[in-house]
């Protein structure tokens, strides 16, 4: 019988972002995105849940390098968002800074990238209120 196990890792970055698009007029983007879509932006403290998933190693027990992962996670999410203005950054030129396309761009950077084990999930807490997720669901 396969086993399978799913393993949560959490890294943290603070981020700048206004809410808004080009696509609505202004006084449409003040009703949509309220406080949020306020010119100056605002910040939060982001939380990034990483789920892998597979079968644990016969040897060593584990789903996936914790390490490898964690250097991934670190270079291309942390380092690249962590004390930026998310607006300015290119994956966000035609998307809204939304938490759920957050979410979306982090798993797209991973997808192909996790050392062992198969990306199964991506979490964000935005605020103490807001927490999104992202899986892609495989064709049946
Ligand atoms: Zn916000």
């Amino acid at each position: 019988m396969k086993e399978i196990i799913r393993v949560t890792r959490q890294y943290r970055f603070c981020a700048a972002h206004r809410l808004h698009t080009d696509a609505l007029p202004d006084d449409v983007n003040r009703k949509v995105f309220g406080k949020c879509n306020n010119p100056n932006g605002h910040g939060h403290n982001y939380t990034v849940f990483v789920t892998v998933t597979g079968e644990p190693d016969a040897v060593t027990g584990e789903v996936t390098d914790i390490e490898a992962l964690d250097r991934l996670v670190t270079g291309k999410i942390v380092e690249r968002f962590d004390h930026r203005h998310l607006n300015h950054d290119p994956a966000f030129r035609q998307l809204v800074t939304t938490g759920e396309n957050l979410a979306r761009v982090i798993w797209d950077e991973l997808v192909n990238a996790v050392p062992a084990g198969r990306l199964d999930k991506v979490g964000l807490r935005e605020t103490r209120d807001n927490y999104f997720e992202y899986r892609d669901t495989p064709p049946s």
